[in-house]
């Protein structure tokens, strides 16, 4: 038997990911939720090694890239990591907090599956396998919200499309490809939480350093970071790398310190008159495979080193600076760095200034936090901004 839908929805909400489902499960109204994946929450479900980061016990503006620093501001007061901790602590999910105040449910699973059931509770119908092909406001005001099961109208239509990067996950152009025909701004998008790729001839240097760890400190411009750094085949990954990609701009330069704790010239000098390798002399603080890359020929006797081949020696192992040759790119990008100018959106309810009833959250705005469960915070917080501002509307 043919199932019946309203002729008009009040909400339609296209993407059933982090802030599509945080949207549909904060307001008790009929709805429609629309993903193109088999299963909502493909991201959630897979974000943080699947135990998903949730959010931090530390949030404020300063964690968030966007050409307006203050628009995530309102959102993130509504809605706390504390409200996110009590739904979860309410529906008896277990959660845990690292040292450094990363929060991580023990299965991200459990995290979609409640998002899923709130979603639902709130009078939401889920359509999975559909896929959102157009968006348009009829000069009646109202949506045409075309999919490959037809074509529906809506009063509001929520834009929850997410980012560009993880393609195998979902993501798609659509939404900034949407709003960028609805005529809003667009701050160009970049991946973000990303390695850094080396140039041809320092990845060959490196290459067979793929997969050691060591802790460092890295520098972009005015933000500097200090965690794991990982050599991948390509460059560099690991927590700190993912950070500095959040601020970095292709031809910019990088700068690693790969002792943060040791002024290596001055250990260098104490040590002048070994006659052991650089490499060896430094062999309790920093692996001599990692010395002997970044070194190269100038990894010498410390005896027989001129006092330019100690301080080039210093200054490789304390000031590493090069030129990404990019990013890993959108397949291994966490984030998109970019996307719809947030001065068409109005910051405390998510809808678009220009266009009464189209709401924009999440990722396809221009709000890109750094590692550490920011991203997903925003999404709860972008999600039931809007949330609360369409159960106002009728
Ligand atoms: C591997 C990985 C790990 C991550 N880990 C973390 C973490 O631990 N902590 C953290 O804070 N952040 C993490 N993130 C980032 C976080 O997952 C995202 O920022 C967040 O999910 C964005 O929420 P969103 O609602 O904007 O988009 P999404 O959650 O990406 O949802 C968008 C949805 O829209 C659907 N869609 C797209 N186009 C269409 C269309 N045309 N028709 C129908 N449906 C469509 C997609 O299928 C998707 O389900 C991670 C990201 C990745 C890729």
């Amino acid at each position: 038997m043919a199932q019946s839908y309203p002729d008009i929805y009040h909400t339609i909400i296209i993407g059933a990911g982090a802030s599509g489902l945080m949207c549909a499960g904060s307001f008790n109204v009929r709805k429609l939720v629309i993903d193109h994946n088999p299963a909502p929450g493909a991201k959630v479900k897979v974000s943080g090694g699947g135990k998903c980061n949730f959010s931090n016990t530390r949030i404020s503006a300063a964690n968030y890239f966007s050409q307006n620093k203050h628009f995530c501001k309102n959102a993130l007061a509504a809605y706390k990591n504390a409200d996110f901790l009590k739904l979860l602590d309410d529906n008896h999910i277990p959660w845990t907090k690292t040292p450094s105040g990363q929060l991580f449910a023990h299965s991200a699973q459990d995290i979609v599956h409640l998002l899923t059931r709130r979603a639902q509770q709130a009078n939401s119908r889920l359509w999975l396998n559909t896929q959102v092909l157009r968006v348009r406001q009829e000069t009646t005001g109202l949506y045409t919200v075309q999919t490959s099961r037809g074509k529906l109208s809506a009063q509001n239509v929520v834009l929850a499309t997410g980012g560009l990067s993880y393609p195998a996950l979902g993501a798609s152009a659509f939404g900034i490809k949407t709003a960028r025909e609805m005529g809003l701004n667009i701050i160009e998008q970049t991946p973000a939480l990303a390695g850094l790729c080396f140039t041809r001839d320092l990845r060959r240097q490196t290459a067979h350093l793929a997969g050691n760890s060591l802790p460092a400190h890295i520098q972009c411009g005015k933000f500097s970071y200090r965690g794991p750094l990982l050599f991948t085949h390509e460059g560099i990954s690991g927590p700190a790398v993912l950070q500095a990609s959040l601020f970095w701009n292709e031809g910019e330069n990088i700068t690693v310190n790969f002792l943060p704790d040791t002024d290596a010239l001055a250990f260098l000098k104490e040590h002048k008159n070994s006659p052991k390798l650089f490499s060896s002399l430094l062999a309790e603080k920093i692996s001599p495979k990692i010395t002997k890359a970044l070194l190269g020929e100038g990894d010498v006797s410390a005896a027989n080193a001129s006092a330019a081949c100690l301080q080039q020696a210093a200054q490789r192992l304390n000031h590493f600076v090069f030129i990404p040759q990019s990013t890993s790119g959108w397949t291994k990008a966490e984030v998109t760095r970019g996307g719809v100018d947030t001065k068409e959106i109005n910051p405390s309810t998510m809808q678009c200034r220009r266009l009464p009833g189209l709401f924009i959250t999440g990722e396809l705005l221009d709000v890109t936090g750094m590692l550490g469960g920011y991203n997903l915070q925003w999404a709860w917080s972008s999600g039931w901004a809007a949330a609360k501002a369409l159960e106002k509307i009728f």
